[in-house]
């Protein structure tokens, strides 16, 4: 009875939460390069104290703010997190993307589906248990953090790393992020990006033949990774229930590839050096030492047949993939909860790309960590992203009666 009535509590104020997130999308949050950071924390720091919570502000560099709610201070412990950070807006918008319009049972802005209607649907579903009168055994902390689309270190590693999101403290953790409101994902793929430079030897361009171009060791390279390493990584497959289906195979792509004459300046010139960066997306299957030396043994082979193939090897972000288990407590509970409110059985995914969750399991320890949230995961980071409103109430649904089944009432 208690949680019908929460239920419906939820449904009255789905209003209010529409207003919080249009409030939430019209600060701009954008990252590259982490912009207003401050007042979109104080924004939420002010709306939990309001709602209850006493406030922590965490910021491991002056402009790069944290926050946490906590109510309560007795276990279990559930721990709401969502990225207070969007990417650019960039090009193709019918609306403004920062002023949260709402059209058709839909708000519009970027970030709203990733991922700030996931923290509006967080913070409002444990207010409609609090104005219920319901109390909960256990306690439920809220956080927004920053940087997640640039890799997280500043927000939740850190959070992590100094013990605010931890096993001695925290039991289980809900990532808002937008992976369909009716799933639940257990995990993410993970990243290598690294660069590769290929040094040749400058000589005058008409006299080619006194010298070694870059660019053409570089494609010697590029082939290599196309001929040879993709049609490998197509063979190998996951256990991950990665979704699309088609990220169940490790991939690899070229992001970028520079060098020679700067535009139209004529420079005549042979190449002496070429820079690539790549993005590789590994499996739970391939250790890291795998990925890397597999990389490492391609460059090493090309210089062993060719002498002249000279090459540095630099690593810009490494991310070790996570999946945390189906049979946890957390997993049975939120899944019992998305059945009684959608009628529907939650596939349990795992990402094809990456978020914040290999910090909560790997460097906070906490195991029972999982995805969930409201909005569409093919929205993220388009033109025109918007949340539907009933998402929104139905993912706070959810994570309502999973508080109070976690916390016990
Ligand atoms: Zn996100």
């Amino acid at each position: 009875m208690r949680m019908d009535r929460v239920l419906k509590r939820v449904e009255s104020m789905a209003g209010e939460a529409v207003e919080f997130l249009r409030k939430l999308t019209s600060i701009p949050t954008i990252n590259p390069p982490g912009a207003n950071y401050r007042p979109c924390a104080e924004f939420l720091g002010e709306q939990l104290r309001d709602f209850g919570y006493d406030v922590e502000f965490i910021a491991p560099e002056p402009e790069r703010v944290n926050v946490i709610g906590r109510m309560g201070t007795a276990r279990p412990t559930l721990h709401f997190n969502g990225h207070i950070d969007v990417v650019p807006a960039g090009h193709g918008w019918t609306v403004d993307p920062f002023c949260g319009v709402v059209r058709d049972g839909k708000i519009f802005g970027r970030g709203t589906t990733d991922q700030k209607a996931g923290i509006a649907a967080s913070i409002f579903a444990i207010e409609a248990i609090r104005r219920e009168g319901v109390r909960l055994h256990g306690s439920i902390e809220q956080s927004g953090t920053v940087d997640e689309e640039s890799g997280g270190f500043a927000g939740m590693a850190y959070l992590a790393e100094q013990g605010y999101v931890s096993r001695g403290r925290t039991d289980f953790v809900v990532i808002t992020e937008p992976l369909n409101v009716d799933r639940i994902c257990l995990g993410h793929r993970g990243v290598y990006w690294f660069e590769v430079k290929t040094l040749g030897r400058i000589a005058h361009g008409s006299m080619p033949f006194l010298g070694v171009n870059a660019i053409g060791k570089m494609s010697d390279f590029i082939g290599e990774i196309e001929h040879k390493l993709k049609p490998a990584l197509g063979r190998r497959i996951t256990a991950m229930p990665v979704e699309p289906p088609e990220a169940r195979h490790p991939c690899i792509n070229i992001n970028s590839i520079s060098g020679g004459q700067p535009g139209t300046i004529q420079t005549q010139c042979v190449v002496d050096h070429c820079e690539a960066i790549l993005d590789r997306r590994f499996i739970l299957e391939e250790p890291f030492e795998e990925v890397r030396g597999e990389i490492a043994e391609i460059l090493d082979s090309m210089a062993r047949r060719d002498p002249e193939f000279q090459y540095e090897l630099r690593d810009l972000m490494i991310v070790q993939p996570v999946l945390a288990s189906a049979d946890s407590n957390l997993v049975a509970t939120l899944g019992g909860a998305v059945r009684d409110v959608l009628g529907t059985n939650p596939p349990l995914i795992a990402s094809p790309g990456t978020y914040d969750q290999k910090h909560v399991m790997r460097l906070g320890h906490v195991d029972q960590c999982v995805a969930y949230g409201p909005g569409i995961l093919h929205m993220a980071h388009q033109p025109d992203e918007y949340c539907r409103i009933d998402h929104l109430v139905d993912a706070a649904k959810v994570m309502a009666l999973a508080a109070m089944r976690l916390c016990g009432i």
